[in-house]
């Protein structure tokens, strides 16, 4: 059967330098072979690993050095010749090289298509197939969507929309000293630079916060359960683990894509931290304590936290809502089935606004109520904001960082009701920071740029 050949980032979960671009089918080879010219593809043995320099043949530039893995059909997870190209550098790196294969004749595959193949090729069965792609879909897919919209340029756009606010800033602030006499130029006065420095703040303020959402979806939700002993901590994660098919496989070959701890509960990825203490043998908190739960509970993008309604709510139940104070929390009040003891107006008291489901979980109750509440905690909240830009670069993040303590700056010396073309330092700087992150020659470009702000006497 003949195969068009596709191709699409694998990369192992969670912050590891390396990524993968896979590609499968009968053209695999051939169109790497394009851009690594070092090496002939073609004539090595299958199953082997091979260093190599990945070139754009148009431009010739070197773009990454990388090991390519050669796996010829049919002894791979497709059954078709796959190549994997690790690459060193990151999301950017995988990319560059993502975009060049695609460029040579590969086809972006759609999420789970791989998996497709390998069933279709009767590599797996249906079951395997279907938790390699609950996985996908709840992650990869997600993840594939941020990284194919910053390759659109969506975060540039953004960038570079930003510092030409800063620099109509500064260009303003530069023809009132400059040029007194033309009072046509709206004066800029502190108040309006105070106004402007908000604005761009705020908008990397929110550029930072979804730093945080990429790496959710990439990684999944770091959730702990916690709770008093006996609660029924266990029973809840064996719960979540049936009723959403866990996505533990040991798929010959998908291994590395896959952590054991992932389960899709609606589409949102939930990955279960410190499971092995969960699983073996009780959670965090019965081991270490709340006090040092706390720890742990930084990790955690959202806590389950567990009450028992057959006991009264305790002091250690009120000191476990204070530990995970700030975070998304779900309070669950299990053993509904037995008479409830507890005092729910004390519960809502220390819930603080945080949801409450009562479940049986031994009876299987609450369950859907509960796993509702979690796809509305990251649903109605900003995760689903599909076009939202996403910033997941770590370069990215921390001139995104350095940018707002710039205009920090300025906005305090404008407090201080420093002179304007003072805090217009601060200004400048964060515009050559931003322009960083999109590549910009700062230096050359302020110049220019500054002129080009200036229709005066022309
Ligand atoms: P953990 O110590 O918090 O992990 O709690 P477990 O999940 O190990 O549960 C402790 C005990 O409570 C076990 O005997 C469970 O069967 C029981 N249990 C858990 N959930 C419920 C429930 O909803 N109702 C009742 N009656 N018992 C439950
Ligand atoms: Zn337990």
């Amino acid at each position: 059967m003949e195969q068009d050949t596709i191709a699409a980032i694998s990369t192992p979960v969670g912050e590891g330098a390396i990524a993968i671009v896979r590609l499968t089918g009968d053209e695999a080879i051939s169109i790497t072979n394009q851009i690594l010219p070092t090496k002939d593809l073609q004539q090595v043995d299958s199953h082997t690993i091979h260093y190599g320099k990945i070139v754009d043949p148009k431009t010739e530039d070197q773009l990454e050095e990388v090991m390519v893995s050669v796996l010829k059909a049919p002894k791979t997870f497709t059954r078709e010749d796959t190549i994997e190209i690790n690459c060193h550098g990151g999301m950017v790196s995988v990319n560059r090289v993502l975009q060049l294969v695609l460029r040579h004749g590969a086809r972006l595959a759609e999420p789970g298509e791989f998996t497709k193949r390998a069933f279709l090729n009767g590599r797996i069965d249906l079951s395997q197939a279907e938790a390699v792609m609950d996985l996908i879909r709840s992650k990869t897919d997600r993840a594939m969507s941020v990284a194919l919209k910053q390759m659109d340029g969506r975060l540039s756009n953004l960038i570079r929309d930003l510092r030409q606010q800063l620099i109509e800033t500064v260009a303003h602030v530069e023809v009132n000293i400059d040029y007194p006499e033309y009072d046509d130029v709206e004066e800029m006065t502190h108040e309006l630079l105070r106004e402007r420095a908000q604005y761009v703040k705020g908008e990397i303020q929110s550029l930072l916060r979804t730093a945080k959402q990429g790496k959710i979806l990439r990684e999944g939700i770091a959730t702990a359960i916690i709770g008093k002993p006996n609660v029924g901590k266990s029973s809840l994660m064996n719960v979540l683990a049936h009723e959403n098919k866990a996505i533990v496989t040991d798929v010959p070959g998908t291994t590395r894509d896959v952590i054991e701890e992932y389960v899709n509960v609606r589409g949102v990825p939930l990955r279960l931290i410190d499971t092995a203490g969960i699983r073996e043998t009780e959670d965090i908190v019965e081991k270490i304590g709340v006090e040092r739960s706390r720890q742990a509970l930084q990790d955690a993008d959202l806590i389950l936290l567990v009450l028992n309604g057959n006991e009264p709510f305790s002091k250690e139940d009120q000191a476990l809502f204070e530990a995970a104070r700030d975070l998304d929390v779900i309070a669950i009040v299990n053993k509904t089935d037995l008479n409830q003891e507890i005092d729910m107006n004390e519960v809502t008291k220390a819930a603080n606004g945080a949801p409450i489901i009562t479940t049986s979980l031994v009876e299987e109750q609450g369950i859907d109520e509960l796993e509702q509440a979690i796809a509305d905690t990251f649903f109605d909240g900003e995760l689903d904001q599909g076009d939202l830009t996403y910033v997941s670069n770590v370069r990215h993040i921390q001139l995104l960082e350095q940018s707002e303590d710039a205009l920090n700056d300025a906005l305090n010396s404008l407090e201080m009701g420093m002179p304007l073309d003072l805090i217009q330092i601060d200004i400048t700087r964060t515009w050559e920071l931003l322009g960083e992150i999109i590549g910009e020659d700062v230096h050359e470009s302020l110049i220019d740029q500054l002129f080009s702000q200036f229709c005066l006497g022309k």
